[in-house]
Order: structure tokens, then sequence, then C-alpha cells
């Protein structure tokens, strides 16, 4: 096993924690699941069902380099077969190696809120999300991320698949990120539906950045008008300016 973190192609990323793996769908957001598809496809990696892997624990602290580290990538560090103790572990492993920044994405923010029950703090290097696909899943994750009290949040919506509004909550999210299901079988993806997040997120002053989209080259990326100023790059977003301050 690899003593330090391996690195990865997420834009917004520099390696990944594979501390859990496998999972089990739980909303529309999840047909096309690109992880199941890598479990399924290399058993090796640990298979579909739900694996904790407690030898990774030691990883961070043995990646010398500070680095962006999202977490469980192909797994779901708040899924119900995931023990409290386990959980608890990989917080205390966050919060020992504060030289990084943990990104911790989920579709199931009540399990967040339950191991915050547990903790007098999570460290402010830690950057957690819910992941919605539409305005219902929107309607029912972000509140209980926003009640979950965990510091620094965020809101993926990816795969977009329908028209999604979080004015009610931007005032307490750092930045969004959204993008279109990718690969065979994608689902349509509307490029209004991008436009009017970004304008939403620009006007509300908090930083939108689109991973996937459907636009092309020769258009200018939705919400951002003429290239006056243009969409934020990976360097730009807030959990890097936050510890790292802007790239030279
Ligand atoms: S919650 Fe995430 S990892 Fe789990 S099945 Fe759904 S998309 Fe895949």
């Amino acid at each position: 096993m690899n003593k330090s973190l391996p690195y990865t192609k997420i834009p917004y990323a520099d390696r990944l924690w594979s501390i859990t793996t496998g999972c089990t769908p739980c909303s529309e957001g999840c047909r096309n699941c690109w992880a199941q598809a890598l479990l399924r496809r290399f058993p090796v990696m640990g298979g579909t069902e739900v694996k904790l892997w407690p030898n990774r624990l030691s990883q961070p602290a043995h990646t010398r380099k500070p680095s962006v580290v999202f977490v469980a990538p192909a797994g779901a560090l708040f899924h119900e077969e995931v023990p409290l103790t386990f959980r608890l572990e990989v917080i205390k492993t966050m919060r020992a190696t504060p030289e990084h920044v943990f990104i911790v994405l989920t579709k199931r923010p009540e399990r967040m809120r339950e191991t915050m029950c547990c903790l007098s703090e999570i460290g402010s290097n830690v950057w957690a999300g819910v992941s919605v696909e539409d305005q219902a899943t929107a309607d029912e994750r972000v509140p209980l991320l926003l009640e979950s009290g965990w510091p620094n949040l965020w809101v993926s919506a990816e795969p977009l698949l329908g028209e999604v509004s979080l004015k009610p909550w931007l005032d307490r999210i750092s930045w969004v990120v959204d993008g279109c299901e990718g690969g065979a079988g994608a689902r349509p993806c509307d490029q209004d539906w991008q436009h009017d997040l970004a304008t939403e997120c620009r006007a509300a002053g908090v930083t939108h950045y689109s991973k996937q989209h459907r636009w092309s080259t020769a258009d200018v990326a939705p919400g951002y008008g003429e290239i006056v100023r243009p969409p934020p790059t990976p360097e730009d977003l807030p959990f890097r300016l936050a510890k790292w301050g802007p790239a030279e």
C-alpha cells in the first residue's frame, strides 16, 4: 500500500484519500454513479460493498506536501454502514494534519450532523459539502448541511439533473460547484440551469465553479457576461485561498 496519498485528476483537488470504498445508491443522482462502475470494473479496489480501510488512516501524515485532499472519492464516509467510531477516527486524523485541506462530500448530511454530536470541533481545514441534483434534493439536503455544525460549507450540484436555486442559503455557503452528467447514457443538462445558478451565486458573492459544462468554447461561460471577470479556476476556490492565498 502507498504510504502517502495518491494524486487525482479531480480539478479542484490534489490527492485522494480512499479511507472508505463502496456505497449504495440513495437518489436519482446515483443512477450513473461513476464510482460504483469503477469498483465493479476493478474489484481489486475493494468492490462495491462498503468497506473501511483503517490501514490508510496514516496516509495524510505520510504525505509531506500540503495538499487538497478529496475524502472517500469512491465511497461514502457517512454511509449507514460506516460506524461512528470510524468516522470519528477519520475526523481526528484530519484535525491532526492541519497542513492539508480536506474536502468532504455527501448525500447523507443527516449522518454528518449526527457525527458532530460527539465532537467539540472539526478543524478549520475541513470543507464539508452536500451533493444535490435537483431542487427537491437541494431543499432536503442543504438545510441539513447548514444545521450540521460543520465549518466551511459548500454545495456540489453534480450531476445537475434539473433547475436548482440555492438562494435561501447562499449567505452561509462558501462555494458552489456544478457539472453535467458525463459518460455513456448521460442525462440532459440544460445550459440555462447552469447559467442561472452561476448568476445567483455571483449576485450573492459566492464563488461558483463549473466543473463540467455543455456550452461551446466559443460561448461565454454561463453567468459571467462579457469576459471582464473570467470564471474562477481551481486556484481561486475559497479553501485554497483561505489556506495558501492567491496562486503566484
Ligand atoms: S452516494 Fe455517491 S458514491 Fe454513493 S452511489 Fe450515490 S453517487 Fe455513488
